[in-house]
């Protein structure tokens, strides 16, 4: 029994919480300090989908999001990407398409969801439900509404990635 793992990209604007994603789903845990990412290329986590064993690395960029080259190197060899913008944060929902484009001239086609993070402060959003729908229908994407603080979504976000690349 060949040992699938798959490459992810988790990929958006500074601060919309993709560190705290990768540390969420690999190691259990949320830390409300902004700490950036030092030293740690991917963290790791196995699942089991529809019996196969799957190796998800989960990338994470060291706050470094501004520089091309760093963004590109890491890019190299992906084979899923959770494209991120926040709750409360205009600007990450209107650099999605952005990101998207860079991670296509990259590594082409590959699966990819959508997240709007940090649902747990819906009292604060910038983004009508209809905007970040549309966005994603426009983009043909499977979209998630998620909080890393309170864990909802999260597993469901790399499941259905796994799911999606076994399938391809
Ligand atoms: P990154 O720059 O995209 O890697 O973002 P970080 O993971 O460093 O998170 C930026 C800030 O947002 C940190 O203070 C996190 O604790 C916070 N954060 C991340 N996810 C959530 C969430 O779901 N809800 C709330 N309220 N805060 C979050
Ligand atoms: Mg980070």
């Amino acid at each position: 029994d060949m040992e699938v793992a798959i490459k992810v990209v988790v990929v958006g604007n500074g601060a919309v919480g993709k560190s705290s994603m990768i540390q969420r789903y690999c190691k259990g845990i949320f830390t409300k300090d902004y700490k950036k990412t030092i030293g740690v290329d991917f963290l790791e986590r196995q699942i089991v989908v529809n019996g196969e064993d799957v190796r998800l690395l989960l990338w994470d960029t060291a706050g470094q999001e501004e520089f091309d080259a760093i963004t590109k190197a890491y890019y190299r060899g992906a084979q899923a990407c959770v494209l991120v913008f926040s709750t409360t944060d205009r600007e990450s929902f209107q650099s999605i398409e952005t990101w998207k484009e860079k991670v296509e001239a990259e590594v082409g086609d590959v699966p990819t969801v959508l997240v709007q993070n940090k649902i747990d402060l819906l009292e604060e959003t910038v983004i009508k439900n209809e905007e970040a729908e549309a966005l994603a229908k426009r983009l043909k994407l499977r979209f998630y509404r998620a909080s890393v603080k309170e864990d909802l979504n999260v597993t469901e976000v790399f499941k259905f990635l796994a799911d999606k690349y076994l399938q391809r």
